[in-house]
C-alpha cells in the first residue's frame, strides 16, 4: 500500500494511491485516518477496512487534482539520521575536508553515527528548499531511504528489529556544509528550516518486501549525481533500528533517514553546491520520486 498526505479544497487528508499512483482513495473522508500518525498507530486494526475501501474505489479522485504534502506533516519529534553509511560516500566525505567528526582519519565508522533533524525542517514534494537559510551558501543534497517506525517499544535481543518497520519513504537530508563543519555536531548544519524534503508516499513494508535491491538516485537539473543500491548500506536497516531502539523507546511515526551514497556536492572539487533555480530529484525504486526546487 502506498499512503500519502494530501490537501484538497483546503482540507488535509490521508489517502491510498491506486491505479499506479494516478488516483487516490480518501481514507480520512471514510473515517479511517485522522492523519498519517493516527493511521500508523492504528494500522493493524484498520487494515481490513482500508483494503475494502480501496477495493470499492469509494470517493476515488485524480492524484493530479490535489497537492501531495509531506507524508508526516509534523513529526512528533526529531528525525533520526545516520552519517557516513555508504562506503564510497564515507571516503568522499573523509577526503573533502568537511568531516569535522573524523577521528584519526578513519573514514568508515566502527558504529553507526546517529544525529537528528528537527520537525521544523520538514517540507513536502514540490516545496522549495530555501538556500538563503544557510548563511554560508553551502547547500548540499543527500538522497536517503527513510524508515517509518510502526510500533512503540525498545529493541532487545528477543525481538526482530524489522518487526518495528511500518514502511519506507524518501528523504533528502539537505545540509549546510559550512555549518556542519564549523559546529562539529551536525544538528545545526542539518536542522535548517526547509532542509528535510520528504515523501511523496510511505510504502508499507509488506508491499515492498526485500529492499536491498532497490536503486537510489539523485539528479540535479537532470544530471545524475548519486546512484547506488540500498544493499550498499554499511549498517543495514535492522542494525540501525537495533542501535537506536536498544536504548531509546521507538514510537509509531518515528523516522530514520538511513544515510546517503557517494556523489554529494562536496565530493566534487571544487564543491558543487545547490543554488537558487536548481531542481533536485531523488528517486528510490518502487517508492517514488521526490522533487524540490531550490529558491
Ligand atoms: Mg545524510
Amino acid at each position: 500500500m502506498k499512503l500519502v498526505t494530501f490537501r484538497s479544497q483546503g482540507r488535509d487528508a490521508v489517502g491510498a494511491l491506486v491505479d499506479d499512483g494516478k488516483n487516490i482513495v480518501d481514507l480520512t473522508a471514510a473515517g479511517l485516518a485522522v492523519d498519517m500518525l493516527d493511521l500508523i498507530e492504528n494500522f493493524a486494526g484498520r487494515k481490513a477496512g482500508i483494503a475494502a475501501l480501496v477495493a470499492s474505489r469509494a470517493g476515488v479522485q485524480a492524484a493530479d487534482g490535489v497537492s501531495i504534502l509531506a507524508p508526516i506533516l509534523a513529526p512528533h519529534r526529531n528525525i533520526f539520521c545516520v552519517g557516513k553509511n555508504y562506503h564510497e560516500h564515507a571516503a568522499e566525505f573523509g577526503g573533502s575536508g568537511f568531516d569535522s567528526g573524523s577521528i584519526g582519519g578513519a573514514e568508515v565508522p566502527d558504529y553507526p553515527i546517529i544525529f537528528s533533524k528537527p520537525p521544523s525542517s520538514v517540507i513536502g514534494p514540490g516545496e522549495a528548499v530555501v538556500s538563503a537559510n544557510d548563511p554560508y551558501d553551502s547547500v548540499d543534497y543527500e538522497a536517503e531511504l527513510a524508515v517509518i517506525i510502526g510500533r512503540k517499544g525498545r529493541v532487545s535481543d528477543a525481538n526482530d528489529p524489522m518487526s518495528f518497520v511500518f514502511g519506507y519513504t524518501i528523504l533528502n537530508d539537505v545540509t549546510s556544509r559550512e555549518l556542519q563543519k564549523r559546529h562539529k555536531q551536525w544538528l545545526l548544519g542539518k536542522g535548517i528550516d526547509t532542509f528535510a524534503p520528504m515523501g511523496p508516499a510511505i510504502v508499507t513494508a509488506e508491499a515492498l518486501g526485500d529492499i536491498s535491491g532497490l536503486g537510489i538516485r539523485t539528479l540535479v537539473n537532470g544530471e545524475l549525481r548519486q546512484s547506488a543500491r540500498i544493499g550498499d548500506l554499511i549498517f543495514d536497516v535492522p542494525t540501525l533500528i537495533r542501535t537506536i531502539g536498544r536504548s531509546i523507546t521507538l514510537l509509531p511515526g518515528d523516522i530514520i533517514a538511513t544515510g546517503t551514497p557517494a556523489g554529494v556536492g562536496i565530493g566534487f572539487k571544487p564543491p558543487r553546491y545547490l543554488k537558487a533555480g536548481d531542481r533536485v530529484r531523488v528517486e528510490v525504486d518502487s517508492i517514488g520520486v521526490l522533487e524540490n526546487p531550490v529558491t
